[in-house]
């Protein structure tokens, strides 16, 4: 179904929603009145209208306890590499929820991404969905010779590992978006386990680094943020985004963790994890939030064949 199709959006209309950015039923259905009401130039009752449509074409509702443990029943993890790791968020990363790491410039973030890209092709047996991966690269630190090491490790082919990881290349906020909305046409196409984000917060930061504009960066950032946890929930699929922050040694009472700056992700990830670099090539966990686990830290390594313990 097309945006077109809903009641009360004319020509005109669909053409300024599309400009800014809501080119599926979905992201209508995740905006709120205010949103439509100012990129539009409609009115609150229609914006309302247009929402509910939205929403009542997707089924958008109440659903019982026993639909969601049902859901929840669905649910698979990946493994990260490290039974540490894994122990920490419960088993490995879930599918139906998005998954933050959070820390300095290399403390093993995009490791952690492109191990992950390599484990949900594993069959499940052995730790993976036997499914690709679609991988977001914001900084251009995507590597396929780090995926063929990986790959190597685990006795898999580098080749088809490679053929099953879709990546694309966002240059801006903007176009990360767009990037999030084309992915669901691959996952429709390809059998599609994991799609990583990373950095999930670089574009937004360089775009909307005025004053003025931090409540439309994080307007846009949770729209995007929404629009994965829709996919993940759709597709039964894992969502991992990275976002760096600086550490505060200044802090040692409180929360070290909170970055200078402020957190832009806030808390539309279900699981979060910081990062932090330790002594020998060693790397810190820590869960900061999570809605059925303990908080709890632990160790891994990265090594050349991988994150492992
Ligand atoms: P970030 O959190 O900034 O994304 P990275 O995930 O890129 O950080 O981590 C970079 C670090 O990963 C490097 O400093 C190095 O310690 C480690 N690393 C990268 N490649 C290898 C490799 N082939 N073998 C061992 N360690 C590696
Ligand atoms: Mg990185």
């Amino acid at each position: 179904m097309e945006i077109e199709e809903l009641p009360g959006i004319g020509p005109a209309t669909a053409e300024k929603l599309k400009e800014a950015g809501y080119r599926t039923i979905e992201s209508i259905a995740l905006a709120t009145v205010a949103e439509l009401k100012e990129v539009a130039g409609i009115g609150e009752g229609t914006a309302k209208k247009i929402i509910d449509a939205a929403r009542e074409s997707l089924k958008m509702g109440f659903i019982t306890g026993i639909e969601v443990l049902k859901k929840r029943e669905q649910m698979k993890r990946i493994t990260t590499g490290s039974k540490e790791l894994d122990r920490l968020l419960g088993g490995g990363i879930e599918t139906q929820a998005i998954t933050e790491f959070f820390g300095e410039f290399g403390s093993g973030k995009t490791q952690i991404c492109h191990q992950l890209s390599v484990n949900v092709q594993l069959p499940e047996e052995k730790g993976g969905l036997g499914k690709g991966a679609i991988y977001i690269d914001t900084e251009n630190t995507f590597r396929p010779e780090r995926i063929i090491q990986m790959a190597k490790a685990l006795e898999l082919d580098p080749n088809e590992v490679l053929e099953n990881i879709i990546v694309a290349r966002a240059y801006n906020s903007d176009h990360q978006m767009l990037l999030a909305e084309k992915a669901e046409e691959i996952i429709k196409d390809k059998n599609i386990g994991l799609i990583v984000v990373d950095s999930l917060t670089s574009h937004f930061r360089s775009d909307y680094s005025g004053r003025g504009t931090l409540a439309e960066r994080q307007q846009k950032l949770n729209r995007h943020m929404h629009f994965l946890q829709k996919l993940a929930d759709i597709y039964n699929l894992a969502v991992v985004v990275t976002n760096q922050v600086m550490a505060r040694p200044d802090m040692f009472f409180g929360d070290p963790t909170a970055p200078i700056g402020g957190h832009i992700v806030g808390h539309t990830s279900t699981f979060r994890i910081y990062l932090r670099k330790s002594k020998g090539g060693k790397r810190v966990a820590r869960l900061v939030d999570s809605p059925n686990l303990p908080e709890g830290e632990v160790i891994f390594m990265v090594t050349e064949e991988g994150i492992r313990d």
